[in-house]
């Protein structure tokens, strides 16, 4: 069967806009308020002859009691167990967040291959220098990008496609 992409993060990194973008079509809610999307969503994708499911989350909050957010967190460890590959996004315009090297820990744990995609990143020439900081996580490579602007989503895709 098909390779299962999951995309996780904080809320409001950008998830469901990048879900949409690489689904081609609007299915997941954007909204400016945090954590928005409470259950999974799927879409099936191609990419270079690559055919996968994508599963947007709705976002994990590691340290929070809220029982929203705690189900939220859970919805994402099922995305997490059930994905071949784990699409890791952060946001430029926050930097690196506490949650942010918390959520990596998560992802360490379960093993699997993780792509760290900065989303936000709508200028290269204005935000690059800050993309950076996000080596610092220690999961890889930060690729740039940024999903409202369709920036960087081929060079995302090329290093999902690779661990198929
Ligand atoms: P989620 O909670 O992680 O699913 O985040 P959303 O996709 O709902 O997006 C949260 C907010 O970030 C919305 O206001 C989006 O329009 C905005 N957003 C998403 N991607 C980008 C981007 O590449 N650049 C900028 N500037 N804003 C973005
Ligand atoms: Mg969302």
């Amino acid at each position: 069967s098909k390779p299962i992409v999951a995309i996780v993060g904080r809320p409001n990194v950008g998830k469901s806009t990048l879900f949409n973008v690489l689904a081609g079509e609007k299915i997941s809610i954007v909204k400016d308020t945090p954590g928005v999307t409470r259950d999974r969503i799927y879409a099936d994708c191609t990419w270079l002859n690559h055919h996968f499911t994508l599963i947007d989350t709705g976002g994990i909050e590691p340290d929070s009691s809220d029982i929203i957010l705690s189900q939220m967190r859970e919805q994402a460890q099922i995305a997490i167990d059930t994905a071949d590959v784990i699409i890791f996004i952060t946001d430029v315009r926050q930097g690196l967040q506490d949650a942010d090297s918390k959520v990596a820990d998560m992802l360490r744990r379960s093993g699997k291959p993780v792509i760290l995609a900065v989303n936000k990143v709508d200028s290269f020439a204005k935000f690059m220098a800050d993309v950076y900081e996000f080596y610092n996580l220690g999961i890889g490579d930060p690729v740039p990008v940024s999903a409202s602007s369709r920036l960087g989503i081929g060079d995302l895709l090329d290093e999902v496609v690779k661990h198929f």
